[in-house]
C-alpha cells in the first residue's frame, strides 16, 4: 500500500519563512505577484516556522507558529493560492526549551516526563564505566557500530532539582553558556521512542502539522531514533523501519505523506527500500550527477538514474540546493570514488567548504556551497541545471537561492562563528534584493521553466517518460495522452531546447 497519494509531482519552493522579505507574509506575496505567480505548487517551509530555537528550527520548543515569522492567515493565503505545504516533523529531538524537557528539569524524578528523553546512564546501565564526570563510558563492544557525529560522547549534563548532573542523549546541536545565574543551556534531546508519552506526542503533532495545510511531511533525521545497546545508533534495523510504520499508521489518520529523510550511499539502496515500503523518497543523488555530468560531459550516470527511477517507479522528491549542504557521499556505489574526490574538489575550489568529521579528511557527506556558485556562477549552467531538474522523473523541490541565482555568502559564514559552514546557502534576502533578483535573465528564465513545468499537463506521475544519452546530448521526453514535453541538453556548450507539443502542434520553450 502505498502512502505517497497525497504529492503531486509539480514544482516546490523551498525557504524559511525569513529568506524572502522576512516574514512568511512577505513570501506570500512575492509568490502572488505577477513576478513569481503560476511558478509553485507546493512550498517547503523549513521548521523555523514552528516555534524553535538553535539549528535554525530543527531544535522545536512546540509546534505552534513563531508568530513573528508565521501567522496562520499566511497559511490560508497559500492555500487558497493552490500552494499546499511540506513540513517538518523533527521526530529524533525536542528542545530544552520544550516544555516536556522544562518540565523534567524541574521535577526530575518526579516528573511525568521522566523518560520522555534518554537518560544516557539508564541505557548504558551495566554496560560501561562510570566516569568522574558522572556519565557512563560505554564499552567497545556495545558503541562500534555506532555513529557520533561530533566528537565524545553526544551527551548534555543536565542539572536536577537536587543539583545532580544528569547526562541525556543529544545527537545535535547543544549549546552551554557560563552566565551570572549558572550555566545555561540549550540543545536537541533526543527523544526516547519506548515511551508512550512520546507517542501521544507525535500524534499531536502531526494533527497540528495536517492542520497547517501540509500534505508532505519530512521525516526530519528519523534513522537516528531507534536505538540499543551494541546495535547501531543510525539505521537500526528492523528498529527503524518499525517506527515507521508506527508513525505512518499516525499519519495515514491525517492523510500525510510521508519523505523520510536519509543520506546513505547508492549502493546500500536504502531509498529503493523506502520506496519499496510504500513511501516518497529523496533524491539526494541528483545535485551530485548533474555536477558530475557537466564536468565530464557525460550524461550517461545520470540518464541511468533516471532510468531506475522511472523502471522501479520510485517517487522521488529532488532538488539541486536545500538547506543542507551539496551531497556527494550518497554517490558512494554510483560514481567511483576517484569522480566523487574530484567533484568535492570542483566545489571546493569554486569557494565550497567541506566540514570534516572529528578531524577526517571528507567524511561528512555534504559540501557547502550555493548551487550557483557550485556551477561556477555561470547563467547558462545554472539554467541547464534546472531544465535537467525539472525533467527528471520527481517531484522538484527549488531552494530559493538557486532560484535566484544567490551566491556563496562568506561574511554569514563567518558571522556565525564555529559549525557556522550551512550560512554559506542561507542568505536572507531583503524584498529589495528579491526584486533585484527577479530582475536577472537566469531568474526571469528559470520563472519561466518552472511555469511550464507547473502547468504543462505532459508532466504527472504516470507520465510515460523517456531518458537517453548518446555522446554528450541528454535527451528526456515525458509523454501524457496528447501532450509530450522534451528535453534536448547539451554538455559541451550548454545549449538547451525545450519543445511542447499538445493537438495544436508543436512550439519551442
Ligand atoms: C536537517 C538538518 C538538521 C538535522 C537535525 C537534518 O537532517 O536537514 O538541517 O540539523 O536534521 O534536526
Amino acid at each position: 500500500m502505498s502512502n505517497t497519494d497525497k504529492a503531486n509531482n509539480k514544482p516546490m519552493l523551498n525557504a524559511y519563512p525569513d529568506s524572502m522579505g522576512g516574514t512568511l507574509g512577505d513570501i506570500t506575496r512575492i509568490l502572488s505577484s505577477d513576478d513569481l505567480k503560476g511558478t509553485f505548487s507546493s512550498f517547503y517551509i523549513l521548521p523555523s516556522l514552528y516555534h524553535s530555537d538553535l539549528d535554525r528550527g530543527f531544535s522545536v520548543i512546540d509546534y505552534s507558529l513563531e508568530d513573528s515569522l508565521a501567522k496562520k492567515e499566511d497559511l490560508n493565503a497559500l492555500q487558497g493560492m493552490g500552494i499546499d505545504l511540506k513540513l517538518d516533523f523533527i521526530l529524533n529531538h525536542a528542545s530544552v526549551q520544550s516544555p516536556q524537557f522544562q518540565d523534567l528539569v524541574a521535577k526530575g524524578e518526579e516528573s511525568p516526563y521522566k523518560d520522555f528523553f534518554i537518560n544516557w546512564n539508564e541505557f548504558w546501565e551495566g554496560k560501561g564505566e562510570m566516569t568522574p564526570e558522572g556519565y557512563i563510558k560505554p564499552d567497545d563492544k556495545y558503541i562500534k557500530d555506532m555513529f557520533f557525529r561530533k566528537p565524545g560522547l553526544p551527551i548534555l549534563m543536565v542539572k536536577m532539582p537536587d543539583g545532580k548532573k544528569v547526562p541525556y542523549w543529544n545527537t545535535f546541536y547543544q549549546e552551554v553558556k557560563e552566565t551570572p545565574e549558572g550555566e545555561k543551556y540549550l540543545g536537541q534531546m533526543d527523544l526516547n521512542i519506548k515511551s508512550p508519552l512520546v507517542w501521544d506526542f507525535y500524534d499531536d503533532t502531526l494533527k497540528k502539522i495536517s492542520e497547517y495545510g501540509a500534505s508532505i511531511v519530512r521525516l526530519d533525521a528519523f534513522a537516528y531514533a531507534p536505538k540499543e545497546p551494541g546495535l547501531k545508533n543510525f539505521l537500526n534495523e528492523p528498529g527503524t523501519w518499525d517506527l515507521l510504520s508506527k508513525v505512518r499508521a499516525l499519519a495515514d489518520k491525517y492523510k500525510l505523506t510521508l519523505l523520510p529523510e536519509i543520506h546513505a550511499s547508492y549502493s546500500e539502496k536504502i531509498y529503493e527500500t523506502i520506496a519499496d515500503k510504500g513511501y516518497m523518497t529523496y533524491d539526494f543523488f541528483l545535485p551530485g550527477l548533474i555536477i558530475d555530468a557537466f564536468e565530464n560531459k557525460d550524461g550517461s550516470t545520470l540518464v541511468a538514474w533516471a532510468n531506475e527511477l522511472i523502471d522501479k517507479k520510485i517517487r522521488t522528491v529532488n532538488m539541486l540546493g536545500c538547506h543542507d549542504g551539496i551531497p556527494l557521499l550518497d554517490l558512494k556505489g554510483l560514481i567511483p570514488e576517484e569522480q566523487i574526490e574530484n567533484l568535492i574538489k570542483t566545489v571546493v575550489g569554486r569557494g565550497g567548504y567541506v566540514k570534516d568529521l572529528h578531524g577526517a579528511k571528507n567524511m561528512y557527506y555534504q559540501v557547502n556551497a550555493t548551487y550557483y556558485s557550485a556551477l561556477g556562477e555561470d547563467d547558462k549552467k545554472m539554467l541547464a541545471a534546472r531544465a535537467l531538474q525539472l525533467f527528471m522523473p520527481g517531484k522538484p523541490q527549488v531552494w530559493y537561492l538557486d532560484l535566484l541565482a544567490g551566491k556563496n555568502d562568506y561574511e554569514a559564514v563567518k558571522a556565525a562563528g564555529a559549525g557556522g559552514h550551512k550560512e554559506i546557502n542561507r542568505t536572507n534576502y531583503t524584498a529589495d534584493m528579491v526584486s533585484e533578483a527577479l530582475n536577472k535573465d537566469v531568474v526571469k528564465r528559470q520563472i519561466e521553466l518552472l511555469r511550464f513545468r507547473n502547468s504543462f499537463a505532459a508532466f504527472d506521475w504516470d507520465s510515460s517518460i523517456e531518458a537517453k544519452a548518446k555522446d554528450d546530448v541528454i535527451f528526456i521526453k515525458w509523454i501524457k495522452g496528447d501532450y509530450a514535453a522534451t528535453l534536448k541538453l547539451n554538455l559541451t556548450d550548454f545549449d538547451c531546447v525545450i519543445i511542447a507539443k499538445d493537438k495544436d502542434g508543436e512550439r519551442v520553450i
